[in-house]
């Protein structure tokens, strides 16, 4: 997933996006929406039809009840989430709450980046490595 996608699930409506062919119906309360709601994309193929992941802290998850509660699914395995923790949907959040969350997240993929940059270096390394042992 590139950054401009990352930062565009931070909405619940294009998370819900993904849900197009999600396994439970509506009357269900680990519906399309609800999974939205608590933070998750659909990231399943037809081997596994019901694999989410979290658009935050990147776990994923599966074995889904018709009858689960997302939120609480999503705390239970990630309790570190802080999307999760917040357990509050898009729609009913205050302006500070939302700002605080972009922020994180901001942080968040600026992390990921300088990981990325160090797995890289690190590459770098290995090479040069590799190049002396030649010698
Ligand atoms: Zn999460």
């Amino acid at each position: 997933m590139g950054k401009e996608e990352m930062v565009l699930f931070l909405s619940e409506k294009n998370r819900l996006q993904t849900f197009k062919k999600w396994i439970f119906s509506e009357e269900h309360s680990c519906n399309a929406a609800k999974m939205a709601e608590a933070g998750f994309i659909h990231i399943g193929s037809s081997k596994e039809p019901d694999l989410v992941k979290c658009f935050f802290c990147n776990k994923q998850l599966d074995g889904w009840e018709q009858d689960d509660n997302p939120w609480e699914e999503h705390v239970s395995h990630s309790s570190k989430c802080k999307f999760a923790m917040m357990r509050t949907p898009e729609g009913e959040m205050t302006l500070n709450q939302y700002l605080d969350l972009a922020d994180s997240f901001g942080e968040k993929i600026i992390t990921d980046i300088f990981d990325k940059k160090l797995e890289t270096l690190d590459e770098i390394f290995k090479l040069a490595e590799s190049k002396n042992s030649k010698h």
